[in-house]
């Protein structure tokens, strides 16, 4: 008989029942330091006092009006992202992949409007994850998450990561938009170098077509920048955001420029819970935090002690790590044994860590985390890797 929650999950066999902070409680007792953070969600660490207080004031307030009406939050919080990024305008839905569509639905009818109806398709890269609905697998376009879901939604020209003559040629009179993460996530922690960043700017101003940043799991102060693009200078079209923003409550937003946003007018687009009260109080607090230089001053910092001490595992067990890679609080563990194995031994000795493609363990802690916290975790790792008895 099937499971009462649909089986497209395989879950590791821990309940959580608690958070605190960096820490994540076990129904038995046990106390596991969080290196996933929900999967780089988590920005701000477990029960942070500032979100519980936006949240809940805002409960106690107002949950929900759609958006037949005005909402001072989320008017608020367009303002706040408005304020500091490249950004014009800003629309919000409940996640990732929502956000996903409407950046691919924003880049077509910018051209239809242009009169250049024929510009649909999309350049997107390998290993890429732009999430689960009919437009995210299209463009991450891998067997894995399409097969059997056709017929898939047309329009997305899938480039190898890293080709630069490739992704050239690949420019068309059909073309629309590039869509990238600066820092691939699910693909293994795998940064575009900053050359190539430029590059793609440059390619995009050329051709006249939109430069599309998928920033969703690289974003909100993850790498020690705002936004990961920031640390090379140029700035995307349209940029899709989630996870971290949300701290944990499920929100994200589609940040554009004024120009590539000219399509959406209204009665384009909508969304009933996109930019709720209840999410966007949540983002306020979320990014009072996070455009404090101080806080981002800091993340850099724990972010150098961090890779330092995991320069120091890699070194200490050659034969169950290669490198270490990423960004800020967006680090990657290239492993020479399957990087399961590693979790698993993780979950053994008490911490979470995601595992990603190309043989990668992800390391996302809260960027909250605490320099004692960081000792503590690579303490753990080291005692995971040893376990797995290759060292
Ligand atoms: C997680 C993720 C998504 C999808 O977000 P959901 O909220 O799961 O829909 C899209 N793009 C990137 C880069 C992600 O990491």
């Amino acid at each position: 008989m099937i499971a009462s929650i649909l089986p497209t999950y395989s879950r590791a066999p821990m309940t959580f029942v608690k958070g605190e902070g960096s820490w994540l409680i076990e129904a038995d007792g046990r106390r596991f330091l969080d290196f996933g953070a929900g999967i780089a969600v988590n920005a701000l660490g477990h029960a942070n006092p500032a979100l519980v207080a936006a949240l809940t004031e805002q409960a106690g307030a107002l949950w929900h009006t759609s958006n037949l009406y005005h909402i001072p939050q989320q008017q608020a919080l367009a303002d706040k992202l408005v304020e500091h990024t490249f950004a014009d305008t800003v629309f919000f839905t409940n996640s990732g992949t929502e956000a996903c569509e409407l950046a691919v639905k924003m880049a077509r009818k910018y051209f239809y409007d242009k009169e250049q109806p024929e510009r649909v398709e999309i350049i997107t890269f390998s290993g890429s994850f732009h999430g689960r609905s009919a437009a995210g697998i299209a463009a991450a376009g891998t067997e894995k998450m399409t097969k059997g879901f056709g017929p898939l939604l047309p329009g997305f020209v899938h480039v190898e990561f890293g080709d630069s003559e490739a992704l050239s040629a690949a420019i068309t009179d059909k073309t629309c938009a590039i869509m990238i993460e600066p820092i691939q996530g699910e693909g293994g922690i795998r940064p575009v170098p900053d050359a190539d960043l430029k590059a793609l700017r440059a390619l995009c101003d050329e051709h006249g077509i939109l430069l599309i940043f998928d920033e969703v799991q690289c974003g909100v102060g993850r790498t020690g920048k705002l936004f990961a693009h920031e640390w090379v200078g140029v700035t995307p079209d349209v940029m899709m955001v989630a996870k971290g923003i949300g701290g944990g409550f499920p929100l994200g937003a589609v940040l554009a420029t004024e120009n590539a946003a000219s399509g959406m007018t209204a009665g384009t687009h909508g969304s009933t819970y996109g930019g709720n009260p209840l999410g966007c109080a949540v983002g306020c607090a979320v990014m009072d935090v996070v455009t404090d230089p101080d806080f981002l001053a800091d993340v850099n910092r724990k972010a150098g002690l961090l890779r330092q001490k995991l320069e120091g595992l890699v070194a200490a067990h050659p034969n169950v790590f290669e490198a270490v890679r990423g960004q800020g609080l967006m680090l990657g563990l290239k492993c020479k044994i399957a990087p399961i194995d590693f979790v698993n031994a993780g979950y053994a000795a008490e911490i979470v860590t995601v595992p990603a493609a190309d043989n990668v363990v992800r390391l996302l802690p809260p960027l909250t985390i605490t320099d004692e916290e960081i000792s503590e975790a690579v303490t753990r790792m080291d005692r995971a890797a040893t376990t797995l008895g290759t060292a």
